[in-house]
Parts: structure tokens; sequence; C-alpha cells
């Protein structure tokens, strides 16, 4: 396989993790780590349910990374994200010295590897990491955009519910 018939393959593993996040009713973004053509981690996005604001996809899989290789240094590796990381990520890919992420969707708003700003390139940083970006961008933002027309729909029945009229229990038994 070559370099772009991997990354696509690859994302398509990130996919099923971002789709694993959705499951749970959260936002799907999904991360894969590999090393030597192999997946090490895999995470995905559960800051809702473990109430954990650093509980992202790539920390997930970064911290499992770390694990599986016995080492805080992730030195050869690449990390696949469904969506472009954010500082927080960002910052803990630079820290674990990844060589090279590779990202499907943009986040003009939060993205740090260059929509908002750019972390993983940053001139003062110790450490570069390379980037590829839109490796199955349109998937990645059509799982995302789904996810969030889905909530704003339930969000609109939720408040519909709210404002119908309420049946008054008036105490009296019904005999079946
Ligand atoms: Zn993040």
């Amino acid at each position: 396989m070559n370099k772009v018939k991997d990354d696509i393959y690859w994302m398509h593993k990130a996919i099923e993790q971002a789709q694993k996040a959705q499951e749970i009713g959260e936002i799907p973004v999904g991360a894969v780590l590999v090393v030597d053509n192999k997946i090490i981690a895999k995470g995905w996005n559960h800051s809702i349910i473990d109430n954990d604001p650093t509980a992202h996809a790539e920390i997930m899989a970064l911290r499992k990374g770390g694990k599986h290789l016995q080492n805080y240094r992730l030195l050869d590796a690449t990390l696949y994200i469904t969506l472009e990381p954010c500082v927080m990520c960002a910052g803990a890919i630079v820290h674990s010295r990844v060589k090279r992420v590779v990202y499907g969707a943009s986040d003009l708003k939060t993205g740090a590897a260059g929509s908002f700003i750019d972390i993983l390139q940053h001139p003062g940083m110790n450490h570069k990491v390379e980037i590829t970006s839109g490796v199955l961008g349109e998937e990645c933002s059509q799982l995302l955009s789904q996810f969030f027309k889905m909530r704003r729909a339930e969000k609109k029945q939720l408040k519909k519910q709210k404002n119908s009229p309420v049946l008054i229990n008036t105490g009296s038994v019904i005999k079946e």
C-alpha cells in the first residue's frame, strides 16, 4: 500500500472509533495510533459520560499507546484523528513526540493544527509534528454535523414536550 492508501485505511479505523463515541451519545471523534503498520492504541471521545474534560479521543489513544510501548515517548507513531486536535490534545501530541498527525475534518473554531492556531508546528516548539489534513474529511465532518443535527432535534422535541399541557393526576383510581 502507498502512503495515501494507508492514510485512508487507517482513517476508516478512526471513524469506527468515532462511531463508538456516537453510540453512547458523545461527540463522534475517534483516533487510532499506528506504529509499524499496526494499530497500537485506539481512542474515542468520552468526556460527557466520564465527567472528564480531558477524555478526548487523542488523549485516550496516547495514554494507551504509552502503556503499550512502555514509553512516554511515541517517537515513530502516527496518530489518525477524525477531527483536527484541540489545543489540549495538540499539546499532549507534542509532549508525546508523535511523528505525524493525520486528521479528517478541520475545526475552524478550536483546531490547533493550523485552523485556529498551529501548536503542532509552532516555530517555538522543540518538536514539530508532520501534518496531513483532509483525509476522508467529508465523511468525518458529516458524522459530526449529523450528530449535532440530531442533538438539536432532540432538544427541540424536549422543549415541545415541556410546553405541551400537563395532565393533572386527580387521584382517581381506574379499576381494570
Ligand atoms: Zn482534544
